[in-house]
């Protein structure tokens, strides 16, 4: 079975004294896995009617966004290595 792979690059770019050390990068549009992507769940009414309850997950849209966040700091080993 095809499966989609999503590739992230980490890179620090452009970095500049006392500006912003954080990156945020979203990655859109994925199945929900609790509903198929379907958005929705059929319940039953108090009558036994069927009817669609948006899924609590995706809150209905079927999908799922990721928002991963990179914090760019400085190498730990080297400011230790210079006190000793
Ligand atoms: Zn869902």
């Amino acid at each position: 079975m095809s499966k989609e792979l999503r590739m992230i690059e980490i890179t620090p770019g452009r970095l500049s004294p006392g500006g912003r050390m954080t990156e945020v990068i979203e990655s859109k549009h994925f199945k929900c896995p609790y509903c198929q992507g379907n958005g929705y769940h059929w319940q039953e009414d108090r009558y036994q009617e069927p009817y669609k309850k948006d899924c609590p997950v995706c809150q209905g849209s079927g999908k799922l966004d990721a928002v991963i966040k990179v914090e760019w700091k400085a190498n730990e080993n080297h400011n230790m290595e210079e006190r000793k």
